[in-house]
C-alpha cells in the first residue's frame, strides 16, 4: 500500500480558475498536497480509521477513493469518453493530462475533475459518517448537476466552444 508520488513541478495556478468556486480549489489544493486526512494520513497522527472504501471490499487510499471506486470510476469514464481524455497512471497524473486539455476543453478541463473529486470526497464522507447509501449513476447525475450550477451562474460570460462542449455533456 503506497501512496501516489505528488509531481514537484504541477502548475497549481491551474487549481485556481475563476469557475471553480473557491472551497472546490482549497479542496483540489489538498488533495495535490496530500493533506487530507485519509485513513494513511490519520495512521501517521496515531488516528485509526478503517482503511475500506465504505462502497466495496478495497483498501481506502487516494487513488481508490477519488478515480478506481467503482462508485466514482464510470463517471471519469464518461466524460473521458465524451471529451476524449484518457486514464493515466495514477489519479495526479490523470488530472494534468485533464488541464492540459485546456486549449480544447476550455475551463471544462478544470471544472469537470474538480467536481468529481469533490463529490467522490463528499459521497465517500456521507457514506462513512452518516451511512449515507449512493450509486454510480447518481454519483455521476450529482456531478453533473454541481457543473451546471457552476456554468449556469456564469451563463452570460461562456465562450462559443464552451457551450457545444456542455451541450454533448448535457450540461445545458
Ligand atoms: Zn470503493
Amino acid at each position: 500500500m503506497t501512496l501516489p508520488s505528488i509531481p514537484k513541478h504541477y502548475d497549481n495556478r491551474l487549481l485556481w480558475h475563476s469557475r471553480i468556486p473557491e472551497k472546490v480549489s482549497i479542496f483540489m489544493w489538498r488533495l495535490f498536497n496530500n493533506a487530507l486526512p485519509l485513513p494513511l494520513n490519520l495512521q501517521k497522527m496515531n488516528i485509526s480509521l478503517a482503511p475500506k472504501c465504505p462502497f466495496c471490499p478495497d483498501v481506502d487510499t487516494m487513488e481508490h477513493i477519488f478515480w478506481r471506486c467503482r462508485m466514482v470510476y464510470p463517471t471519469w469514464q464518461w466524460f473521458g469518453r465524451t471529451l476524449e481524455v484518457y486514464d493515466q497512471t495514477n489519479l495526479l497524473e490523470l488530472v494534468q493530462h485533464w488541464w492540459s486539455r485546456k486549449s480544447s476543453l476550455k475551463s471544462l478541463a478544470f471544472s469537470i475533475p474538480a467536481a468529481i473529486c469533490w463529490f467522490a470526497w463528499k459521497t465517500r464522507n456521507a457514506a462513512l459518517f452518516s451511512g449515507t447509501c449512493c450509486r454510480p449513476d447518481k454519483f455521476q447525475w450529482e456531478v453533473q448537476i454541481f457543473l451546471i450550477s457552476m456554468y449556469h451562474m456564469r451563463a452570460g460570460k461562456l465562450l462559443g466552444i464552451e457551450s457545444l462542449l456542455l451541450r454533448r455533456l448535457g450540461l445545458m
